[in-house]
């Protein structure tokens, strides 16, 4: 078994990028700069968005942290998304989700300018994913292909069985890794809450990707021996011994799985950095597409 360890490549690729920043602002080119809006105060949303500030420090982006209170109406949060499409300062910006019930997830979606959303949820450059052509790749997925390209792994020819269908990760996960490119050409199953024989389309995955949102779901019954195992979940459970008061879980039972994998994604320290990385990749391009 080896460990595809986010910490380590996303540590690796961020010099890469610093380093590319270096050379682009040594050409003339302006500092990459990306903002995040943050509505309301969730607890998870606020580490997310902290990360994502701090990786931009790293790496020579400026950044911005625009946080608007729980009770903002809808109208009030676009016309800030349309203010972001108009800086010209700006080479991109995410909206942290989820937001408030009263806010309609897709209507933000649709109001981020396609060229600045650098989380790649708009449904422009989901199809322009979908095509094969050259586009922002949504975060998380971008996040893991980048990885299994790292670390070598054999995909062509692959049975991938990826287990959630949401948009930001498991739909466009199961674009990825079928498209005709590397890491990509697998044969795709994907699967989600009315698939009625998860687990043995879970046995016949030589790449499984879970992202499903239930902790410790995907147990050694679910894996054959050798597989990939790509774990995207992240749940926090209450845990008094530690000092912030919870702790994570993947969606997969790590300590049963790991033995009969050949590769597999700790959690924390896996998808998650490499999520963050991607934020970074993609909004260096746009800088650069920008110039
Ligand atoms: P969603 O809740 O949006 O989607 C969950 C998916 O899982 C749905 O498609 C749902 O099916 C499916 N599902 C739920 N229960 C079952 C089941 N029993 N069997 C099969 N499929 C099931 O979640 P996300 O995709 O947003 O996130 C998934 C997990 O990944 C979460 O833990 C989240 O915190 C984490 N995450 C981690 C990131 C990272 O950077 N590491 C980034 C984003 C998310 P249906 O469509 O039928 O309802």
């Amino acid at each position: 078994m080896k460990l595809l360890d986010g910490r380590a490549t996303s540590a690796s690729i961020k010099e890469e990028i610093a380093q590319e920043v270096e050379a682009f602002i040594a050409k003339g080119g302006r500092k990459p700069h990306l903002a995040a809006i943050l509505v309301g105060e969730n607890g998870a949303s606020v580490t997310y968005v902290n990360a994502k500030v701090k990786a931009c420090e790293k790496v020579g982006f400026e950044s911005t942290l625009v946080q608007l209170p729980d009770t903002i109406s809808e109208e009030a949060l676009l016309a800030e998304i349309e203010k972001l499409n108009n800086d010209a300062t700006l080479d991109g910006f995410i909206v942290q989700l989820p937001l408030p019930e009263h806010i309609d997830e897709s209507k933000v979606t649709m109001a981020i300018s396609p060229e600045k959303d650098v989380d790649g949820f708009h449904p422009e450059n989901i199809g322009l994913m979908a095509l094969n052509l050259p586009t922002f790749l949504p975060a998380t997925p971008y996040g893991i292909v980048q990885m299994l390209e790292r670390y070598e792994v054999e995909t062509s020819g692959k049975h991938c069985v990826v287990v959630g269908r949401s948009h930001i990760v498991g739909s466009p996960m199961s674009i990825l890794m079928g498209r005709n490119a590397y890491p990509g050409n697998c044969t795709v199953t994907l699967t989600h809450s009315r698939t009625t024989n998860l687990m043995e389309l879970c046995r016949t995955a030589d790449i499984l990707v879970v992202a499903l949102g239930k902790p410790e779901f995907v147990t050694a019954d679910y894996v054959k021996e050798g597989a990939v195992v790509v774990d995207v979940g992240i749940t926090r459970v209450k845990d008094d011994s530690k000092k912030s008061g919870f702790r994570l879980l993947g969606d997969v039972k790590f300590d049963e799985v790991a033995p009969k994998s050949s590769f597999i994604t700790p959690v924390p320290g896996g998808v998650g950095p490499m999520t963050i990385v991607s934020l970074l990749r993609n909004t260096l391009q746009a800088a650069k597409s920008r110039e």
